[in-house]
């Protein structure tokens, strides 16, 4: 294969798995590798998977834009993640769940060299979207606080993600 054709990237695709599929898998991929709620997701993801996260702020890679979210998984399978500025770190570790989300559901864990731009609302970010909910905020778990008498602010606490987020993920369980 010629330098040229590996650099080449794939246009990502859904994996049209149901949502519950995709929590099992969010769920599998946090018992054996061993992340649990509220655990630093950046260290996690640099030592698990060799991540590498730029911030946008003293960003070395000139040529890539990085006033969007973003995820590269080269041909090597290396994994790159860039985070926009502006934006606090409870809401950036939801972002890196979810780029992490794609890279296992989309780039198969680094077979498939893909390029990700978190915006917009399609099935390819749902299904981000759900991996990342699911590592981060385990149903059982919230369940489990819940019942205990957490509000939901205790709850983003405990599960490390912004307060917006974990009312979504409360809303969208129908807890
Ligand atoms: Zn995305």
């Amino acid at each position: 294969m010629k330098l040229m054709e590996l650099n080449k990237y794939q246009t990502p695709q859904p994996t049209n798995l149901s949502r519950e599929k995709i929590f099992e898998v969010a769920r599998k991929i946090a018992n054996t590798t061993g992340f649990l709620p509220g655990n630093d997701i950046r260290n996690y993801i640099k030592k698990v998977f060799n991540a590498e996260i730029v911030d946008q702020k003293g960003n070395k890679y000139k040529n890539i834009d990085t006033s969007k979210d973003a995820l590269f998984v080269n041909s090597t399978g290396s994994l790159l993640i860039f985070l926009k500025d502006g934006v606090n770190d409870l809401r950036k570790n939801f972002t890196i769940a979810h780029e992490l989300g794609h890279y296992i559901l989309h780039s198969q864990f680094g077979i498939i060299p893909i390029r990700a731009y978190r915006y917009g609302s399609h099935r390819l970010e749902w299904e981000a979207n759900w991996f990342a909910a699911e590592f981060l905020m385990p149903q059982e778990e919230i369940t489990k606080l819940k019942n205990e008498g957490l509000t939901s602010v205790e709850m983003s606490d405990h599960f490390q993600v912004s307060v917006t987020a974990m009312n979504i993920r409360i809303e969208s369980l129908g807890l």
